[in-house]
């Protein structure tokens, strides 16, 4: 005696409410009684679950092959009848005996949701819906949606269905149900949706989750749009970094780079492997060929997104170190329980480890690609040098593998790179530091008096004119035990370099008029440098600014400066070219035009912070001291 349009219970077995176990009472109550912003995960559990009992009926059917009877591909089918106010989730998955629905549906065999719960009702409103988002909570969430809940399952195998309903308020029921009214095997859950909830009875809603949380469950998903449509298929059941690398091919991968990234271009590189072991996971990872608009926004997360068997979790796990964020795809990890927390997450070892493996992965297949395709690996450091060099400094574990992908504009490498390694291999006898000239703009610096006397000895110069060279160069020890120096920092030291083009003579002593001149400089600039002293950087300009010895690079300081994180503004060094010609016509003014020598003075000392890019501190002053100067020329 039984109604086919509607499950019910065979009359042998009448339908008793049991009471759900005190946790799961709990969590329905909140489930129900919470405002929820993003209650679309319900479909990926849902899914999830139907995918998962697919999978063990994959398995079980390994050792018993009658299992799949006539039916062996697995399917979902999403079933919506916006008329009626359903939605069914059916699988032809494993099933559940009676037994095995009361034991899956009616507690929380799993530890982690408990600690949950009590989180969730600590937590107030729209905080509580945003951990369920992130939590996943399973089955139970179905409840979000529906005022009630029907579950018929028959497992495989077996010739008895169950149904199991709930409203969520407490209790449930369990009866045997008659097999015309259950699936040939599997588990039909239908869902009778609550007010708020009618939309997800609709396609395109149905679709656009689906698409966007389960597209890339390992069983195709079909879409049923009315009563009496036909199903069409809406994902495809292909997990495409389940299959061996050796199958797919290049389009394919630059399909999913770009369906699954969100992305246009093609990937520069394409990491796919799957670690075995202690931890057991499946990386597909792409680096993109061009920059993301939103690189350098302090906000910006890493792209990388978090399976757990083929569901996806989140695309807010630390995946990977801040410095490689721009690297996309997914991790599909088999040990991490699909229930897992973001704060779980971040806690777990597990977690760690993948972090761990798949950083060294990917610097590993940019040293390879550096080696094997050079052009490639430019149009990387290209768009994500910058942020590469984030490591230098931020990841000191990785300091001397990063250091030696770098590549550099430098005095001798024209339109193209250089790396530390050439560099190291190219110095000059008695060359002991990694010379570099850090600034804002790569033309600024090429024209940088500070390389003329490295120019007149063959000594190459990085040009470092990212904002974050300042802050790598300032923090690493050396390359190859060279230490790095800065050109505009410091005595440049380069006495012992020979000059290309000397013939061996000695470099030209300092006249005594000269050393005068410089005396008399510093006297006059008083406290607004820390030093004035000849030069043996300068071949053609007759001054440059350059930081003292100890204290920061001065384009360090300038960086703080912008950033409004003003440091101690340690006064720069004058230094004067002994062998200028203006500086050696100077030298013989008489003390008697005192005034003339102190503007002479001021200017020059105004043109070597032009030359640095800076303005002179006093315009007035300065316009005045050049036209007194200009009118004495002309007297
Ligand atoms: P989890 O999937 O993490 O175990 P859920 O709350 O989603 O937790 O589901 C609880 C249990 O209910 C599952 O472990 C499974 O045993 C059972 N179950 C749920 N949905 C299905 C289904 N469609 N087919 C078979 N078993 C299911
Ligand atoms: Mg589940």
């Amino acid at each position: 005696m039984t109604d086919a349009a509607d499950a019910k219970p065979a009359d042998h077995t009448p339908a008793e409410a049991r009471p759900f176990e005190a946790d799961v009472a709990r969590l329905l109550h909140m489930m129900v009684h919470s405002v929820y912003s993003d209650r679309d995960v319900f479909l990926r559990e849902l899914i999830s679950n139907a995918a998962d009992a697919c999978e063990k009926l994959r398995f079980e059917a390994i050792q018993t092959p009658a299992l799949l009877g006539d039916d062996p591909k697995p399917r979902i089918t999403i079933s919506a009848d916006a008329e009626g106010g359903h939605l069914v989730v059916e699988d032809n998955g494993v099933g559940m005996s009676a037994d095995e629905m009361v034991e899956a549906l009616g507690t929380i065999a799993r530890s982690g949701t408990k600690a949950f719960v009590e989180r969730v009702e600590a937590a107030q409103g729209k905080e509580s819906a945003q951990l369920i988002g992130q939590f996943g909570v399973g089955f139970y969430s179905a409840f979000m949606v529906a005022d009630r809940v029907d579950v018929v399952s028959r497992r495989a195998g077996s010739d008895a269905a169950t149904l199991w309903s709930s409203d969520g308020q407490g209790t449930f029921s369990v009866s045997a149900v008659d097999l015309a009214d259950a699936p040939a095997r599997g588990t039909r859950v239908t869902l009778h949706l609550n007010e708020e909830s009618k939309s997800y009875a609709e396609r395109w809603t149905l679709e656009r989750i689906v698409k966007a949380q389960s597209g890339h469950v390992p069983v195709p998903i079909s879409l049923v749009e009315k009563p009496g449509d036909e199903p069409a298929e809406i994902a495809d059941g292909a997990a495409l970094w389940t299959r061996p690398k050796s199958e797919i091919s290049k389009e394919e991968y630059a399909d999913f780079y770009r369906s699954a990234a969100g992305q246009f271009d093609e990937p520069a590189m394409t990491i796919h492997y799957r670690a075995e072991g202690r931890h057991e996971y499946t990386a597909l990872a792409f680096v993109p060929s061009t920059q993301p608009f939103d690189m350098f926004d302090p906000e910006r997360k890493g792209r990388l997104k978090l399976y757990v068997k083929r569901v996806f979790i989140t695309d807010d796990a630390e995946l990977l170190p801040r410095y490689l964020r721009f690297v996309r795809g997914l991790v599909d990890s088999a040990d991490l329980p699909l229930n897992v927390s973001r704060e779980m997450i971040q806690q777990s070892p597990i977690l760690a480890a993948i972090r761990k493996g798949l950083t060294n992965r990917v610097i590993g297949d940019l040293e390879k690609l550096a080696e094997n395709d050079p052009a490639t690996f430019e149009t990387v450091w290209e768009a994500f040098g910058q942020v590469l060099k984030e490591g230098v400094y931020e990841d000191y574990e990785k300091q001397a593998q990063l250091l030696a992908l770098a590549r550099f504009r430098s005095t001798a490498s024209g339109e193209g790179w250089r790396s530390l390694k050439s560099y190291v291999a190219d110095m000059k006898e008695n060359q002991t530091a990694i010379y570099y000239l850090a600034g804002g703009n790569p033309d600024q610096l090429k024209a940088s008096p500070h390389l003329e006397g490295f120019r007149a000895r063959g000594v190459e110069v990085l040009l470092l004119s990212d904002p974050v060279d300042s802050f790598w160069t300032t923090t690493v020890q050396g390359f190859e035990g060279k230490p790095f120096k800065s050109v505009s920092q410091g005595a440049a030291d380069l006495a012992l370099i020979k000059a290309e083009d000397a013939e061996d003579k000695p470099a030209p002593e300092t006249s005594e008029a000269v050393a005068d001149f410089i005396a008399f400089a510093k006297a006059t600039l008083g406290d607004q440098a820390s030093d004035v002293r000849a030069s043996d950087r300068l071949t053609e300009s007759a001054v440059c600014l350059v930081a003292p010895d100890h204290g920061p690079d001065r384009q360090l300081e300038k960086i703080m400066a912008s950033a409004g994180r003003a440091g101690a503004g340690s006064k720069p060094v004058l230094e004067i070219n002994p062998t200028h010609a203006l500086v050696t016509a100077l030298a013989k003014v008489g003390a008697e035009e005192a005034g003339f020598r102190e503007d002479a003075v001021a200017l020059l000392f105004d043109e070597a912070k032009i030359l640095d890019g800076e303005r002179p501190a006093d315009p007035k002053a300065f316009s005045g001291r050049l036209a007194r100067v200009l009118e004495r020329a002309l007297r």
